[in-house]
């Protein structure tokens, strides 16, 4: 008699946000390498939709929760808490449904929710599931956030409003400074606060994943491991270990043949990511300072990243003039193939932890301009941890833009921080390869839920 092996499933809950959706389907992707059913429940805005690379994928959507508009009108930071209300019901709803299409309860091995889709524990609690938090930031970020769970908020919030003490160390994060925590720029501090004692609590979470691997913050893995009573697992980057491609905007490919006719490492390419916006002043002066650097530029300007403006029809005719000689714009680039490629020899980003990891695995030096939260402790970290950044740090002026785009890709302090950048590029590939510490993590936390569901 025929004995027909089910497949155990995995569901996924991602953050409707680009920087959330992308390791959270590499992680699907690589589950789902491992012999994984995979099951990605979605809210309704920021769908990833299911092309021909996710075709073994279930997709459903949690019904009722919040659409569009909230994010526009609320923010990132107070949509997330309001998402997280909204949803736990209608979640509940829709995973008591995916358990009654299953032949046995026993065929979901678990549920891994984004860190800040805390709501979705309760309902893997209540169907006794064990679930798994995913952080998509890294451990020092996530260690940050712990400590600043815990602070006093009224004289945090005080400290972090006097300019004397911004260049401070932050007592026991050395060699963050105060200015380089990750507070928002999205809302408030007391909305960053309660959001943060939502995400560093694991509840009854048996692991946490991590986006990051040991060659690159050791220590505060270490830290991490030490302050959860779970386990945690770094597993990344997640790019290098499984592709899967999840652009929810249309990547604009003809920059690829402007890359094509540029000479070897001369190009910058300048992305800051799906939420960061940049003021008008800003733009024309790093413009300015582009166009005197004399470097080939590609720029990814994300429409609706200039406020009260919908593309960069709100920009002076002098724009135009700028970065007509040697610039090329589009409103949203195959990343990954752009620092893939040869001709580019500089990345100027907002420090997303996903830009970061992929500037870092194509072994591409940055200029670093943080936006918000994370990304402040990326920057610090690529600037005076790997050594392998310039951070742009104050009021942007032309000249100090000229400067860092010379000294990336010009000058012998560039070609510096591009060779430790491919040794960090080397190292993050072993980790990812078999035997390497990442994908040793990977196995583990398999493993371990094998050993759960047998039990
Ligand atoms: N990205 C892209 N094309 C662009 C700009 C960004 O594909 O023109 C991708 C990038 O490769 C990365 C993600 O969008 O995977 C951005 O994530 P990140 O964590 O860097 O920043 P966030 O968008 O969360 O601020």
């Amino acid at each position: 008699m025929e004995v027909k092996v089910v497949k155990k499933r995995i569901v996924l809950v991602p953050v409707p946000a680009q920087g959330h959706v992308t390791p959270i389907m590499q992680l699907g992707k690589a589950l789902d390498l491992k012999g994984f059913s995979i099951t990605v429940v979605q809210t309704q805005n920021n769908r990833v939709s299911s092309s021909k690379d996710f075709s073994d994928f279930q997709f459903l959507t949690i019904p009722d929760s919040l659409p569009e508009s909230d994010l526009k009108t609320l923010g990132p930071l107070k949509f997330m808490i309001k998402l997280n209300q909204t949803c736990e019901a209608s979640f509940k709803q829709c995973l008591g449904q995916l358990l009654k299409e299953q032949s046995n309860a026993h065929d979901i091995a678990c549920v891994v929710y984004d860190e800040y889709m805390y709501f979705s524990e309760a309902a893997a609690k209540e169907f006794q599931l064990p679930s798994v938090v995913f952080s998509t930031t890294n451990a020092t970020a996530f260690v940050c956030r712990s400590v600043i769970a815990k602070v006093n908020a009224e004289k945090f919030s005080i400290d972090m409003k006097d300019p004397k003490i911004q260049d401070k160390v932050f007592p026991g994060l050395h060699p963050l400074r105060y200015k380089d925590l990750p507070t928002s720029a999205f809302g408030p501090l007391e909305s960053t606060l309660k959001i943060y004692i939502e995400t560093v609590n694991v509840r009854t979470s048996s692991a946490v994943i991590i986006n990051s691997a040991s060659c690159l913050e050791r220590l505060s893995l270490a830290r991490l491991q030490q302050e959860l009573q779970v386990p945690v697992y770094p597993i990344g980057p997640l790019h290098i270990a499984a592709s899967a491609p999840s652009s929810l905007l249309e990547e604009d490919r003809s920059c690829i043949e402007w890359l094509n006719k540029q000479k070897p490492s001369s190009v910058i390419y300048i992305s800051l990511g799906s939420l960061a916006l940049m003021e008008t002043k800003d733009v024309l002066e790093m413009a300015r300072g582009l166009s005197n650097s004399n470097q080939p530029f590609l720029w990814v300007i994300r429409p609706g990243s200039i406020p009260a403006s919908e593309w960069t029809e709100s920009l002076p005719e002098e724009f135009s003039k700028l970065v007509s000689e040697r610039g090329y714009i589009v409103k949203w680039a195959p990343q990954m193939e752009v620092l893939k490629h040869p001709a580019v020899g500089g990345f100027w980003s907002h420090c997303g932890w996903n830009s970061t990891l992929e500037s870092i695995g194509e072994g591409v030096p940055m200029i670093c301009r943080p936006f918000t939260g994370d990304q402040r402790v990326n920057a610090r970290y690529l600037e005076s941890v790997w050594r392998i950044g310039v951070q742009l740090e104050g009021e942007l002026e032309k000249r100090t833009v000229e400067r860092a785009v010379k000294s990336l890709l010009v000058d012998e302090e560039g070609a510096e921080m591009r060779k430790r950048a491919i040794d960090l590029k080397e190292k993050l590939e072993a980790s990812a390869r078999s035997g390497g510490s990442s994908c040793s993590s990977l196995e583990y936390f398999v493993n371990s839920l094998k050993m759960k569901n047998s039990i």
